[in-house]
């Protein structure tokens, strides 16, 4: 059973190395993208290596296929998708465009010549 069989193959899959030694040059936990969970500065691997959360942006929408609490939205960079997290892919959505990480939704922010959605741009739904 492939745990990751319900993330989405749309993005690059990012790893974190949590090997106390093996930082970025940011000073923070060394990330990579790869197909696999082998880290290419210490040659770790799992469970040292884990699988990086990969948060996507939920975008209001009149008719997205998602459901929220008083509106629909979609996810930015796959907007026919109908689920958002499970426990199984790792994967968060949010619409503060400060926490989200996915490479395709900050694509879609840059290519609409966004920076935020604001809570006061949700639009009900039937209005
Ligand atoms: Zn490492
Ligand atoms: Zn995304």
């Amino acid at each position: 059973m492939n745990e990751h069989a319900e993330r989405t193959k749309a993005q690059p899959v990012e790893w974190i190395c949590r090997h106390p030694t093996c930082v970025g040059e940011d000073g923070q936990p060394f990330k990579f993208t790869s197909d696999y969970p082998t880290c290419p500065k210490c040659s770790q691997t799992l469970p040292i290596v884990q699988l990086l959360a990969l948060v996507h942006l939920i975008v209001p929408s009149l008719d997205g296929p998602l459901q929220g609490k008083n509106y629909k939205f979609f996810i930015a960079c796959d907007p026919k998708r109908d689920y958002t997290a499970t426990t199984k892919n790792r994967e968060a959505a949010s619409n503060r465009t400060s926490v989200i990480n996915c490479p395709g939704c900050m694509k879609w922010l840059r290519d609409n010549n966004l920076s935020t959605i604001q809570d006061t741009t949700l639009l009900p739904v039937g209005s």
